[in-house]
């Protein structure tokens, strides 16, 4: 094993990839971190990171380049589900006291730089082709960049933090679990002549949402998503339908779409691949981001896991790298921490993308914050990933909820799956 080049070659440079080759470097670990894109680079995605995200930029120091970049601060938040209402802002958490949505092509830039700053080795434009396998163990990558001639690297590890199209998963054939099938498809885009309508996020009566986020350049990214079913008709007149939605949730917000909006580049569509976890090791791998765990975006959270899973395999993949612990049993613990950390947000994102009636325990729970704004805002917390589930959601704090909202005794609901 002498001969190895790298401790851990990261294959894909945004959100999940270049956070951990970032911090695997300050740890003084010999990385290498490959990108078929050159940055900065946009990608088919919408912007939101929630405070649970924000709080790890604050932590590895970059926060303060996402403000820096011009990106909006937001204070508010405008949240409906189906009739229920939630207007608020979370409980400010170690000084992060807004929430941003920087676009792609700042974010992801800004986390390339900071992974190179780091002392990591970053190939742009490199596209792998394969994994160089020694028996069932991976030992290096294969790849190219452009035209170029192949060139192959060698490391301990190789983690695929390469997307929901991941070559590392396939060539592992790291297995998947818990799958369940994608609710929809969504266009977004970006317009001017808006007022400042700051952060909506609405789900209407008939299987139809938008999104508005203020981001860079003074420009509103507007998004819609909608069931897989009215996909065909949306594609027959897809500024129309777009419109429609804003009118069939907020028809006062359609109207000022209609009048003033102008969108300045085109839509970006998605429909989205079902729902999985993939198995996230094996001998010499492992997966981060969206090629090991994807869920629906309609919740927004698939950047700030990312980031929360980069940070959970970092600190893994040094203990194992520094030898206090096996690898095989550190990575373990990796995909166990990822599994467990993440359920609630998947059960939960899973639940609310179908963009259908909520269960009764939700429609209850969600009805009686939205009676007060000390437990919206807690709620909002607990969207953002800052409040703890038990904080609204164990026994003596449901009662003190229904007490709150003066719900009657016998509509109060207490088990989820009643
Ligand atoms: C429409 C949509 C809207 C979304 N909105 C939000 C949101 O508002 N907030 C949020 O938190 N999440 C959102 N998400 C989810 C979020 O985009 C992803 O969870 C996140 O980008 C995952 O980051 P990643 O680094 O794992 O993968 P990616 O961002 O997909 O990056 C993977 C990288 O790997 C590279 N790569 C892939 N294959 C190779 C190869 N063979 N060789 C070299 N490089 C390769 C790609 O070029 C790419 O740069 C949204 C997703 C979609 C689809």
């Amino acid at each position: 094993m002498g001969d190895l080049v790298y401790d851990v070659i990261v294959v894909g440079a945004r959100c999940a990839g270049s956070p951990l080759a970032m911090l695997l470097s300050r740890q003084g670990h010999r990385v290498l971190v490959v990108d078929r894109a050159s940055f900065p680079s946009d990608s088919v995605s919408t912007h939101y990171i929630h405070q649970a995200g924000l709080l790890k930029l604050k932590e590895w120091g970059l926060l303060d380049e996402i403000v820096g970049a011009g990106t909006p601060a937001l204070r508010t938040m405008h949240y409906a589900y189906r009739g229920i209402e939630l207007n608020g802002f979370a409980e400010p958490v170690d000084g992060v006291d807004a929430v941003y949505c920087p676009r792609r092509t700042v974010l992801d830039e800004i986390l390339v730089n900071a992974a190179r700053r780091a002392g990591a080795e970053v190939l742009e434009g490199f596209t792998l082709t394969d994994l160089v396998f020694d028996g069932d163990r991976v030992v290096g990558i294969r790849g190219r960049e452009g035209d170029g001639p192949e060139r192959e690297f060698r490391s301990t590890v190789v983690v695929g933090a390469d997307g929901f199209h991941s070559t590392v998963a396939k060539r592992t054939g790291a297995e998947l679990y818990n799958v369940r099938p994608a609710a929809g498809f969504i266009y977004y885009s970006y317009y001017t002549g808006l007022e400042d309508w700051g952060l909506h996020h609405k789900t209407g009566m008939n299987e139809r949402w938008f999104g508005t986020w203020p981001t860079n350049d003074g420009l509103q990214m507007l998004a819609t998503i909608c069931t897989r079913r009215q996909l065909k008709e949306f594609r027959q007149d897809v500024e129309g339908r777009f419109q429609a939605v804003f009118d069939d949730v907020s028809p006062e917000m359609g109207v000022q779409l209609r009048d003033q909006g102008r969108r300045v580049e085109d839509f970006k569509p998605m429909r989205y691949p079902d729902n999985y976890y993939r198995r996230a090791y094996g001998p010499g791998w492992a997966l981060v981001g969206d090629a090991g765990y994807h869920k629906d975006p309609y919740t927004g959270w698939g950047i700030t896991d990312a980031f929360l899973h980069g940070q959970l395999l970092a600190d893994r993949l040094h203990q194992g790298l520094a030898g206090e612990r096996p690898m095989e049993e550190a990575l373990a613990e990796y995909n166990k921490l990822r599994d467990e950390e993440s359920g609630d947000v998947y059960d939960f994102t899973t639940t609310l993308g179908e963009l259908t009636e909520l269960p009764p325990f939700f429609r209850a729970t969600m009805s009686a914050m939205s009676a007060t704004q000390e437990w919206t805002d807690r709620m909002l917390g607990l969207i953002g990933g800052i409040v703890e589930g038990y904080e609204i959601y164990a026994p003596d704090a449901l009662e003190r909820l229904y007490d709150s909202a003066g719900v009657p005794q016998d509509q109060r609901i207490y088990d989820p799956a009643g």
